[in-house]
């Protein structure tokens, strides 16, 4: 089997390895939806494992294509490889938060966007919006989260006291998107670029997830009101608070794809974690962790992940959306199979 490709002189398949292919797109290499970057069933880790060089870009190159970016906005294939390849080089090495999250977000949020029916409540910026910041919207990640950057006084805190994080990340996008060496948005007027930075920035700022319940409480009241008719989610307001749905719902979404992945991303995710704790005992730093009040298992750790942040937004947007239906499915078998598998996880 193929090694996983690298980028920049890293792996950006940081931590997986050919046991974990083989439990996951190893499995449901016969399944030929698997690579089909329309289907649920994708799976990112398989799709690196057939493509050479960077899978940011690589995805990028074929979920834009689908689009016609350059009859709408006079975006090149060139302009948005370029932009995917410097947005790459951008994300650390880190277990979870790397280039390969930020793709699996890109195709989930094309996923909704494109075979779930998003597309009839958005217009052609909107799309192009939400996919940039799918590309972006974890750049230079450190690998520690917002609590750890505020307890050790770290100077992006001192930026942005803020969702540090979420700052951070929004500001390299903005850079990125200015860079003229890709001129990714120099087809467009100066006031249309500048509208569309404005939506990006609100739409990573979302991701903050301490904001996760008021923009699950936003939506729930907006849904209630709006129903389900795209014409009353034109609003300026409504159709911003969706995009940051539908950003935050693909950003959280691991959670929801078939056993196997959700474990891969799960194990990630915990190795992150226990990183930020072994580089705060060294520093003697203390935070209001959940994993150091609790104590709380990667079993424990994913059943209320998945009950309590995951599942009730994409109940949300089954309604919205019946046709995410599927994760929302997925969510709920795989909850369970944490429990199974550790059967302290939904105490
Ligand atoms: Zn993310």
């Amino acid at each position: 089997m193929k090694e996983p490709q690298t980028h920049s002189g890293s792996t950006h398949l940081a931590g997986v390895t050919n046991a974990d292919i083989d439990r996951s797109p190893g499995r449901v290499c016969a399944n030929p939806r698997t690579h089909d970057i329309g289907s649920w069933a994708f799976n990112i880790l398989g799709y690196a494992q057939r493509h050479a060089g960077p899978l940011l870009p690589a995805l990028t190159a074929a979920i834009f294509a689908r689009f016609n970016f350059h009859r709408a906005f006079g975006i090149t294939p060139g302009q948005y490889q370029n932009f995917a390849a410097a947005a790459n080089r951008l994300y650390r090495d880190n277990p979870f938060h790397n280039a390969t999250h930020a793709a699996d977000v890109l195709q989930c949020a094309y996923f909704i966007i494109a075979r779930c029916g998003m597309r009839r409540y958005l217009d052609d910026q909107d799309i192009l919006a939400v996919l940039i910041c799918a590309i972006t919207h974890d750049l230079d990640h450190p690998g520690v989260n917002n609590l750890h950057l505020q307890a050790s006084n770290d100077p992006l805190y001192q930026a942005y006291p803020r969702s540090t994080l979420e700052c951070h990340h929004a500001q390299l996008t903005l850079a990125l998107l200015r860079d003229a060496n890709h001129g990714l948005l120099s087809g467009l007027s100066e006031s249309a670029q500048q509208q569309l930075r404005e939506k990006i920035a609100h739409i990573i700022l979302a991701t903050d997830v301490q904001n996760s319940d008021q923009l699950k409480r936003n939506f729930a009241q907006t849904l209630e009101a709006a129903g389900t008719d795209p014409k009353n989610w034109r609003a300026k307001e409504r159709n911003l608070l969706l995009l940051q749905v539908l950003m935050h719902a693909s950003d959280i979404s691991n959670s929801g794809r078939p056993a196997p992945v959700n474990k891969y991303w799960a194990r990630c995710i915990h190795q992150e974690v226990r990183h930020q704790e072994a580089i705060e005992e060294q520093k003697g730093i203390t935070i209001p962790h959940p994993s150091h009040e609790c104590g709380l298992t990667l079993g424990q750790n994913q059943f209320h992940f998945i009950s309590h942040s995951v599942l009730p937004l994409y109940e949300h947007l089954a309604t919205l959306l019946p046709k995410t239906a599927i994760i929302v499915s997925n969510l709920k078998k795989n909850r369970d199979a944490w429990v199974v598998e550790d059967p302290g996880a939904g105490l």
